[in-house]
């Protein structure tokens, strides 16, 4: 049976800091429904144009083609033994999709992580975030700088800030998930799937935490 974690949290909680982490250490591949996104935008798709729209405004892009998207992207062979979903489901209408697909390719959801940290910390880290052109690989001026400035440690590539994380978009994110997004906590923890982890740690102390998380 295949093994889906599905990381929760705030934008700028760590999920995709922590996925890439994860992915590595546990083999199973990390699935951002954002980089999806972007890497659309960047090729010019119908669906990247599209997505652009909301993703400027810091809008939620439509249930029917977000779930699309995911559903095309877990039927590729590498994720046979599961993922790590990064940014998907953020509603609970992608939350019953994906149980649904789940049952397509016998796959279950396994634990829910539930990355936490206060508002102010989410917005200072956000507006010091600088994201990898290659691959997404993430960074962060003040927390977690790369060796040699504006080039991404792993692929050499140019470090560029998003759009979207200039403060009045990343305010409106985070009202986006409190709205939309946060009735997942609950949806998850009646399905005795969350775990709750305090994400104002360093980004070692949430990996440890995160595996251990998985162990149990
Ligand atoms: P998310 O995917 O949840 O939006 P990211 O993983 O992109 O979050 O992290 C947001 C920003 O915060 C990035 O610049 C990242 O380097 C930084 N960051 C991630 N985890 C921590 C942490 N535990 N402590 C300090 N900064 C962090
Ligand atoms: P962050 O990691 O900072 O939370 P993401 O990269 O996950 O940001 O998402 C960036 C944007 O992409 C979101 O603000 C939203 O517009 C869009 N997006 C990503 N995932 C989804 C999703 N599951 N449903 C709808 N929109 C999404």
């Amino acid at each position: 049976m295949a093994t889906f974690i599905v990381l929760l949290g705030p934008p700028g909680v760590g999920k995709g800091t922590q996925a890439k982490i994860l992915s590595e250490q546990s083999g199973l591949v990390h699935i951002s429904s954002g980089d999806l996104f972007r890497e659309n935008i960047k090729n010019q798709t119908e669906l990247g144009k599209l997505a652009q729209t909301y993703m400027t405004k810091g809008e939620l892009v439509p249930n029917d083609v977000t779930i699309a998207m995911i559903r095309e992207r877990l039927h590729h062979p590498d994720c046979k033994k599961g993922a790590i979903l990064d940014g998907f489901p953020r509603t609970p209408a992608q939350a019953d999709a994906l149980e649904n697909m789940l049952h397509e390719f016998d796959g279950h959801v396994d634990v829910v992580p539930f990355i936490t940290a206060a508002e102010d910390i989410l917005v200072e880290r956000l507006s010091a975030r600088w994201t990898c052109r290659a691959n997404g690989h993430i960074f962060n001026e003040k927390f977690n700088p790369e060796k040699e400035a504006g080039k991404c440690d792993f692929d050499g590539s140019e470090l560029y800030q998003r759009d979207d994380d200039k403060a009045e978009t990343v305010k409106r994110r985070i009202d986006v998930y409190l709205d939309q997004t946060s009735p997942l906590i609950s949806y998850y923890r009646d399905h005795d799937k969350l775990v709750e982890i305090d994400g104002m740690q360093s980004i070692e102390q949430v990996t440890r935490d995160l595996l251990n998380a998985l162990k149990n």
